[in-house]
């Protein structure tokens, strides 16, 4: 039974704390997860927009390494027979930096089929332009067509890389912008490059502009003034750019003021016909100079944009990083909570429940305790034995005051009161078969004994009376002091002859009881006896009868029994 109480107190307790564990585990899980996966995201979308940026860079470089390749082809077009080796290896140089970065573009980016077909263009173009290695620019027709043939394959690089990069773009939203920007930068580069193209050769050859170079001046003035105007909405980037805005304002005003007045002037020298005021070599050096600043405009770009989202993901991962500790050591405290309180707390007073079972069912311990265990058990131990000694003193008390209230101090025999109550639970367990038998005696001529003997001796009587009468009396019949030197005794029995045998013995040994006065006079008693009988009345009525007999036996002489059947 106590073994029973015992297990499932046990696996009661502990299912209650694996219960409350599990919910705080499942909880912290939670929070963790939904730090851990946010911090992530960050992380992955700043690592995202470096990669992307970088790819980009690769992207950016072969566009602006085939602009400056332009220039270098372009010089050799126009190049003297005595310039032509120096011409030719600022060429090749170029050329290998065009084909060094192409290289680095990411496949995903560029497939290799594209790669191949974007590399035979610009082998295409190269031939035409590796003729004038050897030959000086004569057919002004020839001169234009291979420079529109380099510009040709710059074309097909961008539209073969920038159809495809749009779709790469949607990927990460966050680096549109900056991303559209250098693509912007990398074209005004280009489109700035394309317009000092269209004069070269004019003004190599003294003729006047073609009708298609002219138009060809106007669409890329009209790009530029699109690309400034888009280059001018800056978004974050003015954050961490701060200088951007006024170096792209300060190049877009050089560029006007130089490079487009430059070419209007030409222009118009060449629509009235007049001689063109700079030589094609002075131009395409004060061009170039001009071209400069947009590649330092696209340099510091790239590099700003890029610095800044190298932190950012540094500062991403940093984050990640403090996040994870912080959520390890959350859940190294909460793990260490639930063992400790396991440890400390719950297994302590398991061990209690099952040292206090053992000792109830006393029986040995199943393992000695250990040092601790065994100190906390004495201290509680002790507090319990102090608490049981002072709760059996309660119950001795509460006994002896009951006892005290029930019992006659003289004689020790229940009181009035007591007796009326336990008579009266005797009298309702009678019935007809096993009636209740009230026996009322009076010491009879009592007042003379105390007269003679003294009040002391009469005490002595009554105490030798209600001995006898306990001595007589059966486990469950109810003996009482009525008052003075009055008794009654109430039993159950089933035959009036062994009440009349069992009342005449008493009376038989009352007579035999020998008293002596203060002075060792001897002397005895008898005792008058009232009796009636009954069932499921109540005691009033069987004490008047018993009280009546009694008074019969008292008026017919004194020692006898009245009553009886
Ligand atoms: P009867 O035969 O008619 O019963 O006469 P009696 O003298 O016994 O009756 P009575 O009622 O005249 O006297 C009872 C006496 O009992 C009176 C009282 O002083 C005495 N008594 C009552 N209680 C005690 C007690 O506790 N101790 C002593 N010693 N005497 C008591
Ligand atoms: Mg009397
Ligand atoms: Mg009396």
């Amino acid at each position: 039974m106590k073994k029973i109480k015992k297990t499932a107190i046990s696996s009661n307790v502990l299912r209650s704390l694996w219960s409350v564990a599990a919910l705080v585990l499942f909880l912290t899980t939670l929070l963790s997860w939904w730090l851990l996966s946010g911090s992530w995201a960050t992380w992955k979308s700043a690592r995202n927009n470096v990669s992307q940026f970088d790819d980009f860079y690769h992207v950016l470089q072969v566009s602006n390494d085939l602009a400056g390749e332009r220039a270098y082809a372009n010089e050799l077009v126009l190049s003297t027979v005595r310039e032509k080796e120096k011409a030719w290896q600022s060429l090749e140089k170029s050329r290998r930096i065009t084909n060094r970065d192409i290289n680095k573009i990411p496949a995903d980016l560029l497939s290799p089929a594209l790669l191949k077909a974007t590399l035979d263009e610009l082998g295409r173009a190269r031939q035409r332009v590796d003729a004038f290695r050897t030959h000086t620019l004569t057919d002004p027709v020839e001169a234009q067509q291979t420079i529109n043939a380099m510009l040709a394959a710059t074309d097909f690089y961008h539209q073969a890389l920038f159809r495809h990069t749009s779709a790469f773009l949607l990927l990460e939203p966050s680096a549109l912008g900056p991303i559209l920007r250098s693509q912007a930068l990398g074209e005004l580069r280009d489109a700035a490059g394309r317009l000092g193209s269209q004069l070269l050769v004019p003004l190599a050859t003294q003729t006047p502009l073609p009708l298609q170079n002219i138009e060809a001046i106007s669409r890329g003035k009209e790009r530029i003034s699109v690309l400034w105007w888009l280059l001018r909405t800056q978004g974050d980037e003015t954050s961490y750019l701060p200088g951007f805005a006024q170096q792209l304002e300060s190049t877009r005003q050089t560029f006007e003021e130089q490079g487009i007045t430059l070419l209007g002037t030409l222009q118009a020298q060449s629509v009235s016909g007049e001689h063109y005021a700079v030589n094609a070599d002075s131009f395409a050096l004060r061009f170039h100079a001009s071209l400069n600043s947009f590649d330092e405009l696209l340099n510091t770009y790239l590099t700003g944009v890029k610095k800044h989202y190298v932190s950012a993901e540094r500062e991403a991962l940093l984050h990640l990083l403090m996040v994870s500790a912080i959520l390890l050591v959350l859940y190294a405290l909460v793990t260490g909570m639930i063992m400790y309180i396991r440890a400390r707390v719950l297994r302590p007073i398991l061990r209690l429940n099952d040292i206090a079972v053992a000792i109830l069912a006393g029986k040995q311990l199943d393992a000695p305790m250990d040092d601790r265990t065994a100190e906390e058990v004495q201290e509680l131990f002790s507090s319990l034995g102090a608490l049981g000694d002072k709760l059996q003193e309660q119950t001795r008390l509460s006994r002896t005051l009951k006892r005290q209230s029930e019992e006659d101090p003289l004689t020790h025999l229940y009181n009035r009161r007591a007796f009326d109550a336990r008579a009266t639970a005797l009298l309702q367990q009678a019935s007809h078969h096993f009636p209740a038998w009230l026996i009322m005696l009076d010491v009879d001529r009592f007042k003379s004994i105390n007269d003679t003997w003294g009040h002391p001796t009469g005490d002595e009587v009554l105490v030798g009376l209600a001995t006898t009468l306990k001595t007589f009396s059966r486990p469950g019949d109810v003996i009482g002091r009525l008052g003075g030197e009055e008794f009654a005794v109430m039993f159950r029995a089933q035959g009036h002859e062994s009440v009349a045998g069992y009342t005449q013995r008493i009376q038989a040994e009352i007579r035999k009881l020998a008293f002596q006065g203060p002075n060792g006079e001897p002397f005895q008693i008898t005792a008058s006896f009232g009796v009636s009988v009954g069932w499921q009345r109540p005691l009033s009525e069987l004490m008047s009868e018993a009280d009546a007999a009694l008074y019969e036996a008292k008026n017919s002489g004194r020692d006898r029994i009245c009553g009886l059947p």
